[in-house]
């Protein structure tokens, strides 16, 4: 069951009826593409920064290529390239990562010449273009066609399209939608429902009590008069230091743009009708990216302009796909808040069915998963600013560790105010406040991102520095944390997890959680806190997402319940070789190293706090992750501080603690490991109990370890000074092999560190070249972590 015949709901049922399901309807309140679509300017743009995302829009290209022909339905698919420019140096160094990355992506990108460009788009003016890229593949195709191709292939293969049939309520019965109910009284029984309602999406959900951030802004184009002698086959044209696109457009141009101050579109709800509309066209707001337009396309002028466009166009909290199966039903999926739909829907309408019909896509794609977004990201007063920012800022160009500016604060932990006064400057995760790092007195509390050395880095050096060789305090109150418990919780976590649970009550178990295909679900820590109990704790950003795997995969017969504690509980991180003289001092308890052994928890006090004292952490030294109940949290952390001050005890922020993992060889879930790659390829064999009985994934396992990995997660040493911040490119004699999953300066080591995937005939050699920002440097493959591997510091 489908709801909306926009090119998303029309491609997902193309592609259901295309893996086999007939049994499809698609339910559209007025006529297919009277939403969002009719209006799309129709760009199909193929690169983005995810190679996931980037496959995904590819098929929609492979698609295109062939829809017209098989569905006798023209599509006006026009595959004549794309140019993109750079007017700055820094946006040369962009065009050149994003042109090494797109090679490696199989996609024929190439820096080209202004001139060159200016052959291709003979319209514009490249006194201030330094340099091209061009993207044969890429193209337009009119988005009302290619949707009535798509619903037409679906038809062809049995599925069923209603227009004129709106949904009013949805039925949900325990975890399960049931029945979609429509305007006119009749009531349809389904089995899978996708909202695949564009700006209506928030609604839909709404029915059946899923939180879809999904609204839309507005979003304009201008289409010029004819142009006299107007070239023939012109590529469209992206100018992000002028904030424009364009598209040809018969005899004319169609040119858009990313002003800074659009508007929201629907705050108090989608009007009612609201079909084949428009919106009132802000000719003062245009009038800033026009006059950006004419400096590259002088023509305009004399072609003058024909119309502006003004409409709603989907959007996100994060600017990003809203997909996947929503956490609060079974059978709930979603489809929605998609700024470039056109672009994407060939290919995302295939992840969908995929999703639906498989269980999940055959491309990860969590940067898109609905799960990514907590319950703040729903909220019109949460979503409706940060849209308008990330909208304004589509073009920009953002130097590593840019933050947002709009909908901060919203989640903080007790500690907060106190941090800040001590000099934190914070960033923020899952809507989290998270100090970054802390500004030394004399030093101003503000980030000055950039493509080199940012403001914050000899700061966070010395923070860095603060861990290995004295002690430190980091608020790590934002983790996210669970518990699972109940008479079946021991058989659930040796379901779900790749290392053996059946541990003694007071272990703390990394583990992973793995899929079928034996792909790393969550990767996270377990504390057994009594026979029957599991304490879960894990990032900040996943919490969603891990609670929704551990819930979709135990059983549902009461034997275990789940409890989320992340408000229950702040975290205060003791770390560094003094950490336990610190937490001696105010501690009632024995903390010594036979009291609390490595990788075990215990009951603490801590001043007047009662404190579950777990002996693990992320920055590689002896340490107590403190969970603490929330409001001792402050006077926790005084009496630390306090006990702290003769060592010198620092606070130290995020920014330290990934420089300091990175040195220690630890992984970061979503981007050093996903869904996508098993333990065994990521070095986390070693968690892997094959002998402990079954488990989600084993046979994957057992079956690829059988077979040999393609790929291995390797470690690097950048031999030259250079900022890499993840997403560069690895390569073996001049050839891409990979690229690299997290980079970050290793403070004590000296030098630049960076974890990728290469193939295995690689895995095993040393010398390796990283492309910083376009820029060669040599680099070095070490086996194992980089500081302490024999994990010395961790155990005494
Ligand atoms: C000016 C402009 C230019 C754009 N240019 C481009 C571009 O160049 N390239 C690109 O890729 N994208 C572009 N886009 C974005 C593109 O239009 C969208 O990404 C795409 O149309 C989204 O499709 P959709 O199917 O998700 O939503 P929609 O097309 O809005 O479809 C959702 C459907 O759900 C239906 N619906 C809602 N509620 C109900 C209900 N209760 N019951 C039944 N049906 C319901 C609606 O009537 C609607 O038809 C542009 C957008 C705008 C505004």
């Amino acid at each position: 069951m489908i709801i909306g015949g926009g090119i998303l709901g029309c491609s997902i049922a193309y592609h259901l009826t295309a893996m086999g399901e007939t049994d499809v309807v698609l339910l559209e309140q007025h006529k297919l593409t009277d939403g969002a679509t009719w209006h799309a300017a129709g760009l199909v743009g193929q690169l983005r920064s995810s190679r996931n995302v980037t496959r995904m829009l590819e098929r929609s290209v492979e698609l295109y290529d062939r829809l017209e022909a098989e569905t006798g339905q023209a599509v006006d698919w026009h595959k004549v390239g794309s140019l993109r420019l750079a007017c700055s140096p820094e946006r040369v160094l962009e065009l050149k990562r994003l042109t090494t990355m797109a090679k490696s992506f199989g996609l024929p990108m190439e820096i080209i010449t202004p001139t060159k460009a200016q052959e291709l788009f003979p319209l514009m003016s490249t006194t201030d273009v330094v340099a091209a890229a061009f993207l044969p593949t890429d193209g337009y195709i009119d988005p009302a066609s290619v949707t009535q191709a798509l619903a037409r292939g679906a038809r062809m293969r049995g599925a069923r399209i209603r227009e004129d049939t709106k949904v009013t309520s949805i039925t949900v019965d325990g975890r399960r939608a049931t029945h979609v109910h429509l305007a006119g009284g009749d009531v349809i029984e389904c089995e899978l429902v996708v909202n695949a309602a564009g700006m209506w999406g928030l609604e839909i959900g709404r029915m059946v009590g899923a939180r879809v951030p999904a609204i839309a802004v507005e979003h304009q184009y201008l289409l010029t008069g004819p142009i006299d002698e107007m070239p023939k086959g012109m590529p469209t044209l992206r100018d992000p230091d002028h904030l424009v696109y364009y598209k040809p457009d018969g005899q004319g141009l169609l040119v858009g743009g990313y002003e800074p101050d659009t508007l929201p579109f629907g705050e108090s709800g989608i009007p009612v009708p609201f079909q084949r509309q428009l919106l009132e066209p802000n000719v003062d707001r245009f009038a800033q990216l026009a006059a950006l337009a004419m400096k590259r396309t002088p023509v305009i002028e004399q072609a003058g302009v024909r119309s502006l466009i003004n409409g709603p166009i989907p959007y996100s909290a994060d600017a990003d796909f809203v997909m996947g199966r929503a956490s609060e039903l079974d059978n709930f999926y979603v489809a929605t808040g998609f700024l470039y739909g056109i672009a994407a829907g060939g290919g995302a309408g295939r992840m969908m069915a995929e999703w639906m019909l498989e269980g999940r896509p055959s491309l990860d794609l969590w940067p898109l998963d609905v799960r990514r977004f907590a319950f703040h990201h729903t909220t019109r007063h949460f979503m409706y600013p940060r849209a308008v920012e990330l909208y304004g800022h589509h073009y920009k160009l953002a130097a590593p560790g840019s933050e947002h500016v709009t909908s901060r604060g919203v989640r903080r932990s007790p500690l907060h105010d106190t941090l800040r006064a001590r000099g934190a400057v914070f960033g923020s995760r899952g809507g989290w406040e998270r100090p970054t790092w802390f500004a030394p007195d004399g030093v101003e509390p503000v980030d000055h991102p950039s493509f080199e050395r940012p403001n914050w880095f000899d700061a966070v050096g010395d923070e860095h520095r603060a861990v290995r060789t004295r002690v430190a305090l980091v608020d790590q109150t934002s983790f996210a944390k669970f518990e699972i418990s109940g008479p079946g919780a021991l058989a659930a976590v040796q379901w779900l997890s790749v290392a053996d649970m059946d541990k003694s009550v007071g272990t703390v178990i990394y583990t992973q959680l793995c899929n079928e295909r034996g792909g790393i679900e969550c990767d996270l820590t377990m504390t057994r806190t009594a026979p029957d109990t599991f304490y879960v704790v894990t990032g900040a950003a996943f919490g969603a997402h891990d609670l929704g795997w551990v819930r979709a995969n135990i059983a549902d017969d009461g034997s275990v319940q789940i409890r989320d504690m992340t408000s229950a509980r702040a975290v205060i991180n003791l770390c560094g070789p003094l950490a336990r003289d610190v937490l001696d001092i105010v501690s009632e308890d024995d903390v010594s190293n036979a009291a609390i052994r490595y990788a075990h928890a215990a009951e603490i006090t801590v001043g007047a706090a009662p404190v579950l004292a777990l002996r693990i952490g992320y920055v590689g030294e002896l340490g107590w992750e403190l969970h603490v109940p929330t409001e001792y949290a402050a006077h926790v952390y005084d009496v630390l501080r306090v006990a702290g001050e003769r060592h010198g005890i620092a606070d130290v922020g995020y920014r330290a603690i990934d420089t300091l993992r990175m040195e220690k060889g630890y992984v970061y879930w979503s981007t050093d490991v996903t869904p996508d790659v098993t333990p065994w390829e990521a070095g986390l064999g070693w968690r892997v109990n094959l002998t402990k009985g079954n488990f989600c994934g084993r046979d994957a396992l057992v079956a690829q370890r059988e077979r040999g990995v393609t790929q291995r997660l390797c470690t690097f040493i950048l031999e030259a000074t250079a900022y890499p911040v993840g997403g560069e490119a690895i390569l073996v004699d001049g050839n891409v092999v990979g690229f690299t999953t997290s980079a970050n300066y290793g403070h004590t080591i000296g030098k630049p560190i960076a974890y990728g995937y290469v193939p295995i005939e690689h895995a095993t050699r040393t010398d390796f070249v990283i492309e910083v920002y376009g820029y060669g440097h040599r680099a070095t493959r070490h086996d194992g972590p980089l500081y302490d591997p024999t994990n010395a510091r961790l155990k005494g």
